[in-house]
């Protein structure tokens, strides 16, 4: 069915160079581009996928944001989890339709909103976050791309202190000292539970691979780096990108043995 876009929504305008603006579009609202005026009434009302024109002539493709489109123009707090590691975070973490994920800490919301996507409406999300100012930027991002989100609860709290959830599915970190959390995650994983940890350093790697080769219970540590290399398709020139997104963080995995 085709998406109509209303007064409210968070829409993504292209130019012919592929810059893209995100913008809430209200009744009467403007949106100044280089090239003129764009008014928010010559997008409300219409389908996803149209083009509008400002006043200098400058033509403009209109979208709802993809997530990862989404993630990079949102408001951040703390460094958000970049587009490649979400995705590699949710299938690594096997994050499925119905689960009960516990994750800490929600920064900026982007892998809040992989997790409550990959968990669907029959899942759950609880995010510890230990600054209220970051859980209120979470959740205003998350309401942002997808209104409200019952299935999610925001705590503000220190996970390495205390974990109240029991019957966890998956458990999925992104804070400095992922290897203090182990006492907390094996009350409250269940078994079988799987513990996905997002780690921008190798020494953090190092340390929560000993941590977990030290505690009784847990697979051993298994650990990924994500490279995604965008190309260049434009006529003849096929040919990889000048830049690229090098290193951001690995991703190290363990799971609750039984008994
Ligand atoms: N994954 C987030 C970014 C998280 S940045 C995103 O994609 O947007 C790390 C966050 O963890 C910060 O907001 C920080 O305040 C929080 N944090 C650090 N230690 C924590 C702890 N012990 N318990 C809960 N939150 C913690």
């Amino acid at each position: 069915m085709s998406v109509i876009f209303e007064a409210g929504e968070k829409v993504l305008l292209v130019d012919g160079k592929g810059r893209r603006y995100l913008i809430t579009l209200a009744a009467g609202g403007a949106f100044h581009s280089h090239h003129g005026i764009v008014q928010h009434d010559a997008i409300i009302g219409q389908p996803e996928g149209t083009t509008v024109t400002s006043a200098g002539g400058q033509k403009f493709l209109v979208w709802m944001p993809t997530l990862e489109e989404f993630v990079l123009k949102m408001p951040r707090g703390a460094q958000v989890v970049y587009p490649k590691d979400l995705a590699s975070i949710v299938l690594r973490g096997d994050v499925y339709p119905g689960a009960f994920v516990v994750e800490a800490g929600a920064g900026s919301g982007a892998l809040t909103l992989a997790l409550l996507r990959a968990v669907g409406p029959e899942g759950r999300v609880i995010t510890y976050e230990l600054r209220e100012d970051f859980a209120r930027l979470a959740l205003a991002n998350v309401e942002a791309f997808m209104g409200k989100a019952p299935n999610l609860e925001i705590r503000i709290g220190d996970i390495y202190e205390s974990i109240l959830d029991r019957g966890v599915d998956r458990l999925v970190l992104d804070v400095p000292e992922p290897w203090r959390v182990l006492p907390n995650a094996e009350i409250s994983l269940r078994e079988g539970g799987l513990m996905a940890c997002y780690l921008p350093t190798v020494l953090q790697v190092h340390a929560l691979a000993e941590a977990i080769s030290r505690t009784p219970g847990w697979t051993p540590a298994s650990t990924t780096e994500t490279l995604v290399r965008g190309w260049h398709t434009d006529g003849q020139s096929v040919r990889p990108d000048h830049r690229m997104v090098a290193h951001t963080g690995f991703i190290t995995t363990t799971r609750k043995l039984a008994g």
